[in-house]
């Protein structure tokens, strides 16, 4: 009986993984990430400390699967999220939360360093040279920002991770392999996202762009 206990915790472990786990990268999932996010946004108001999240998108990624085949473009999307995880602390939370988009949450991370991290992991993948068959290519990846509560405006978890990809479609806007924080984007600007996402939050859809 104490076996057939202890089988049962492990298969329990194992399926608790298999949920939260991506597949492909073996970071955590989307649904993971939200539910950790809605974990640590509430750490960060309870104890008033900051909370960084970090949406980065592969710059042109559809080009790898075109140029070099699906498979090459699955290795990159592996490679791509080792470098992440290679790049942060035990603590802080790699996701991937899209195809070729993945999330970092920064728990107790202010903006100057997540800025600074962004910018470390942004030049990571651009220095990286992905050996496909034989030959080399290389990537670059666009990241955008935003930090509770300096961004005083964030009053949820859905919100940050809605203004880090407001910040992230900026950075693509503006020329991709670049690291877009929503605390140096013009006032006016933050306002405008502010109010599409709680009309968003409204209607229960999104708005236009
Ligand atoms: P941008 O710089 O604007 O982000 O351009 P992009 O080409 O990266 O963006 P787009 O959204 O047009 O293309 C994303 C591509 O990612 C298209 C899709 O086929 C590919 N993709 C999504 N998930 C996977 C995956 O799991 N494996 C592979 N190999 N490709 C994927
Ligand atoms: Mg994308
Ligand atoms: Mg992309």
């Amino acid at each position: 009986e104490r076996k057939l206990l202890a089988k049962l915790r492990r298969d329990n472990a194992d399926l608790q993984t298999l949920v939260t786990t991506d597949a492909l990268t073996h970071v955590e999932n989307r649904r993971s990430f939200q539910d950790i996010l809605m974990h640590e946004f509430k750490i960060a108001r309870r104890y008033n400390q900051p909370l960084s999240l970090l949406a980065l998108d592969v710059d042109h990624f559809k080009m790898v699967n075109d140029c070099h085949g699906h498979p090459s473009g699955d290795y990159v999307l592996k490679e791509f999220a080792v470098i992440l995880k290679q790049s942060v602390r035990e603590s802080d939370v790699v996701a991937r939360t899209g195809g070729e988009e993945f999330s970092i949450l920064l728990p107790k991370a202010g903006p100057e360093q997540a800025a600074g991290l962004a910018q470390r992991v942004r030049e990571a993948v651009a220095q990286r040279q992905f050996n496909i068959y034989g030959r080399t290519i290389c990537i670059t990846t666009s990241v955008g920002l935003a930090t509770y509560p300096n961004d005083a405006e964030i009053t949820e978890p859905d919100m940050l991770a809605y203004l880090a990809d407001q910040a992230l479609l900026m950075a693509k806007e503006t020329g991709r392999d670049r690291v877009m924080a929503l605390c140096d984007m013009p006032i006016p600007t933050r306002n405008r996202w502010r109010l599409r996402y709680e009309q968003r939050d409204l209607t229960g859809q999104e708005t236009v762009p």
